[in-house]
């Protein structure tokens, strides 16, 4: 196959390695690619580093080693153009609290060649947000949505976002994650949103990846998760025994008393994986599962 037919990648982070003074490594040697038109859930515990990458991906933080890539330029160099089509909203959103959001949105326009008014306005009421009140006395929910809606206002082809709902209720969540989402879908925006919130996850992100120990685990769409991870436990050698049979990847071992051993493992997309998948000594799994596993 020809890779000039293949679409170029949003963003390509290539064996990074990034550790703050005197701390353990955060990143190790990860490697992480988004595709055009990916809305991709990133999973991890607190403190995996899920901050910290995203700032690596947007060039806001230098990796000691490993390179990022964000529509074909080195990230820390991206020029003008190219800064204009990235949207982000970080976890503490550095919004002036001493203007209004009406001042906040007319600032931000006089930067971009892009600016959809439309979707502006339509987001202001649909989400309720006051435009004359200064911003310092909205909610954190409120100040959240309106971080965001600057962030959509310039149609960025990569919108990233840190913990997007955070300062929302639990209800509200997940409706709005699924809105925002909505919001970009029809442009085949890349859109990349951390969250520890696993009930974040069901219905909103297409595909899920999983930071750990300073890497990216596995990335896949959850349903194709689901259908192909199974969990196994048995002897060491049996569970080898099994995992071959199948054709399987290890995503996940733990050696257990008595010569046991636990795997987590994912079977090949084909139809003998499809068969390998009926023996009963392969358990389903689910995304709390997943989760446990694999963060
Ligand atoms: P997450 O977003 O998954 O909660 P972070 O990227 O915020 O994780 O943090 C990863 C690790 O790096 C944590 O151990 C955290 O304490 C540490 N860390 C994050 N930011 C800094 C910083 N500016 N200086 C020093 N350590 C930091």
């Amino acid at each position: 196959m020809s890779t000039a037919t293949l679409p170029q990648p949003t963003a390509t982070l290539d064996q990074l390695e990034l550790n703050y003074p005197g701390q353990a490594p955060v990143l190790r040697g990860l490697s992480w690619q988004l595709l055009p038109g990916q809305v991709v859930g990133l999973l991890g515990r607190n403190g995996a580093g899920k901050t910290t990458l995203l700032e690596a991906l947007l060039g806001l933080r230098e990796p000691q080693a490993g390179q990022v890539r964000l529509f074909g330029q080195a990230a820390a160099e991206i020029d003008d153009a190219t800064r204009a089509r990235i949207g982000y909203v970080p976890q503490q959103s550095d919004l002036f609290e001493g203007f209004t959001p009406a001042q906040l949105l007319s600032y931000f326009k006089s930067f971009y060649p892009r600016w959809n008014e439309a979707k502006v306005e339509g987001l202001m009421s649909r989400w309720d947000i006051a435009r004359d009140k200064p911003i310092a006395k909205l909610s954190g929910g409120q100040q959240q949505r309106l971080s965001i809606i600057r962030a959509l206002a310039h149609e960025p082809d990569l919108l990233v976002l840190d913990e997007p709902v955070a300062s929302l209720d639990p209800a509200g969540r997940r409706d709005f994650l699924r809105e925002l989402v909505d919001q970009v879908l029809d442009r085949g925006t890349t859109v990349v949103f951390s969250t520890h919130i696993l009930s974040d996850l069901e219905r909103v992100a297409f595909n899920l990846a999983f930071l750990q120990a300073g890497r990216i685990a596995v990335q896949a769409p959850l349903d194709e998760l689901i259908e192909q991870v199974r969990s196994v436990q048995g002897s060491a050698a049996e569970v080898q025994a099994l995992t071959q049979a199948c054709g399987a990847q290890v995503l996940r071992s733990h050696a257990l008393d008595g010569g046991q051993e636990r795997r987590l493992i994912r079977l090949p997309a084909d139809a003998a994986a499809a068969t390998a998948a009926l023996d009963e000594r392969l358990q389903a799994v689910n995304l709390e599962d997943l989760f446990m596993e694999l963060t």
